[in-house]
């Protein structure tokens, strides 16, 4: 098995009074695609806002190849190479498409100026399906596309580490195929990814491991298979 890039230990967050993520141990391996899944509301998002530093933990450690990174501002974290989507998608609408892959950049772990951050960007939205679209306004734009803008921007650093909240969600059958062989083509590139998702196929065809999350604490870890034929993690889905 590849080595841990990324590892969380006893990591907690509080909202007032609620514990949003609690006391959240695991590692991610290199060169996989480990998929973060729970119910509604479980902490998966406020997970991997730990992780890239838009929230601060009340308790615990998150490491990057051995390095704690939780105590760093969120520029920081994204320059050594981790970096993210949003469930809902947040573009500049007063820049073009290819200006907001650009800007998706700034912070990232490799820099690119001028026309090669131009270029750098074309490419970037040829590889996610918008190729010849970089002139649009972002307002032009279908739901779909602000999605592929919105990974294109991830991409535009130079990521080694790629965390996808919900990107799958609300595609059609033919364009999650889509989606789900572009983000097997990022890990074959030999990035990393927590894929935060509710699909199941797509889940069962892309992630090495899983961790799952329910009220805020892993209630289990492993195998796609193994977790899904997990007692517990099938009545956390169904709620009862
Ligand atoms: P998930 O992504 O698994 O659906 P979240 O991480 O978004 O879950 O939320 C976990 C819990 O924390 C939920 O109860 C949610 O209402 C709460 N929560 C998330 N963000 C905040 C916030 N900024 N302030 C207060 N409560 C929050
Ligand atoms: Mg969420």
């Amino acid at each position: 098995m590849s080595a841990s890039i990324l590892s969380l230990r006893g990591v907690t967050k509080r909202f007032g009074g609620l514990v949003a993520v609690n006391s959240m141990d695991f590692d991610v391996r290199e060169h996989q695609v480990m998929g973060l899944i729970g119910p509604n509301g479980s902490g998966k998002s406020t997970t991997l806002n730990l992780i890239s530093g838009a929230l601060k933990l009340n308790e615990g450690e998150i490491s990057l190849r051995g390095t704690p990174i939780s105590n760093l501002p969120a520029q920081d974290i994204a320059r050594k190479g981790v970096s993210r989507t949003f469930q809902l998608v947040r573009m500049l609408s007063s820049m073009t498409v290819r200006e907001n892959v650009v800007a998706g950049g700034v912070y990232g772990h490799r820099k690119r100026w001028g026309s090669e951050a131009l270029r750098h960007a074309d490419s970037l939205l040829e590889r996610v399906g918008l190729s010849g679209q970089g002139g649009l306004s972002v307002g032009q734009l279908t739901y779909i596309d602000t999605k592929r803008v919105e990974l294109a921007r991830t991409l535009a650093g130079d990521p080694k580490v790629l965390l996808l909240d919900e990107w799958l969600a609300g595609l059609n059958p033919t364009e999650l195929q889509i989606g789900i062989d572009l983000i097997k083509s990022l890990r074959d590139e030999g990035r990393t990814v927590i894929l935060v998702e509710h699909v199941m196929d797509a889940i069962r065809s892309l992630c090495d491991q899983c961790v799952v999350m329910a009220s805020g604490t892993k209630i289990a870890e492993g195998t796609p298979t193994e977790v899904l034929s997990d007692r517990e993690v099938i009545r956390a889905y169904l709620g009862d």
